[in-house]
């Protein structure tokens, strides 16, 4: 059966953010100092996300799941995650192009430890990898990050690459003065080590709140500056993905932009979020959870797990309102969520 919400979008990709901690403090997800992390009790433990994930996956039919965090490889043994993820399978009757087969196993990952990890993921069954990086300047990336490891992250999509990930996506959040003079070195990049580049419309859900509608460099501005270095032509039909794309006319690829400030993609929207301690959130900006970790530790079985899922998916909202005076931030920064 699918899951579909009152607005008739049915639910295929599922993101589990597998722990809160970070190895990095980017300036627009966490604050330098004083986060605030969950004790190890209250984050799923892989046998929950596992359970979770076969509900979704075995009776709704999503057909993507996608680890992420605050930084997932900080989490240990998460290969042993990945393999049971692995194991699960679309129904053979649903809709999905996956009826039949194993989820689309994905991750977003700052890459710093990736040269470590990127074949066992591999020989654990993950197809897909999306590495952050903002910039390509050593100093700036010091700042933005407050680590200084450029040359690691380079490194892990080098090995990310090399254990067979294809394609590799980077994707790049856009701060207007912090490096929205990069946004062609960064596509030229791309297009040299055959990565997709997506680039990030800055969103409203950084920890010190200094995000402000000026820093938001739009859509627009991002494909011209594009497409003055490297002609581009539009490559149709996003359907429910997030990334509106580009062709390099030259045959140089393909590059993105995600533009959930300038252009919300609410209503194609197929996205649910699980965080670290089993939250249900239908949105990155609800302000509504549901909390499936009490229900399981309480004993719940699968059938009123089943429920309470198709009542907050029944509650998802038409979309956020970022644009709108009656926007309300979410109390927690996209490292709590899961972004
Ligand atoms: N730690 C991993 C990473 O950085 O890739 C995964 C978690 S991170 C929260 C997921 C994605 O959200 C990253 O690509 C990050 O750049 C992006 N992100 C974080 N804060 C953001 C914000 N305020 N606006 C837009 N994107 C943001
Ligand atoms: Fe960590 Fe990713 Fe947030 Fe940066 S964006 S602080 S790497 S969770």
């Amino acid at each position: 059966m699918d899951l579909i919400d009152s607005f008739g979008r049915t639910i295929r990709d599922l993101r589990l953010s597998v722990t809160d901690r970070c190895n990095f403090r980017c300036t627009y997800c966490m604050p330098e100092e004083g986060m605030q992390w969950l004790p190890r009790s209250e984050v799923l433990t892989f046998e929950e996300f596992e359970r979770l994930a076969r509900i979704f996956v075995e009776r709704f039919g999503v057909d993507g799941l996608r680890l992420t965090g605050g930084e997932p490889t900080v989490r240990a043994h998460l290969p042993v995650l990945v393999r049971k993820l692995a194991q699960l399978r679309v129904p053979a009757d649903s809709a999905s192009p996956l009826a039949g087969h194993k989820p689309d196993l994905s991750i977003t990952t700052n890459g710093a430890t990736f040269r470590l990890l990127a074949h066992e993921f591999r020989d654990a069954g993950l197809d897909r990898v999306n590495i952050s990086l903002d910039t390509l300047q050593p100093e700036k990336f010091l700042r933005i990050t407050r680590r200084d490891d450029l040359a690691r992250v380079l490194d892990g999509i080098t090995a990310a690459q090399e254990a067979g990930f294809s394609p590799v996506k980077i994707n790049v959040v856009v701060e207007r003065g912090v490096n929205d003079d990069e946004i062609v070195d960064l596509a030229r990049f791309g297009r040299e080590i055959g990565a997709e580049v997506r680039f990030i419309e800055f969103m409203p859900l950084d920890a010190s709140g200094h995000w402000l509608n000026e820093k938001v460099v739009g859509q627009d501005e991002i494909v011209a500056k594009v497409a003055a270095a490297f002609p581009l032509e539009p490559i149709p039909s996003r359907g429910a993905a997030p990334a509106d794309r580009w062709r390099y006319l030259d045959g140089g690829g393909t590059v993105g932009v995600i533009p959930s400030v300038t252009k919300p993609f609410c209503g194609d929207c197929d996205r649910v979020r699980l965080t670290a301690e089993g939250q249900f959130r239908t949105c990155l900006f609800a302000n509504d959870e549901f909390d499936l970790r009490a229900m399981m530790r309480a004993d719940a079985d699968d059938d009123q797990l089943a429920a309470e899922i198709q009542r907050a998916v029944g509650l998802k909202w038409a979309g956020h309102q970022i644009n709108q005076v009656t926007f309300v931030r979410p109390s927690r920064t996209m490292s709590q969520i899961g972004g």
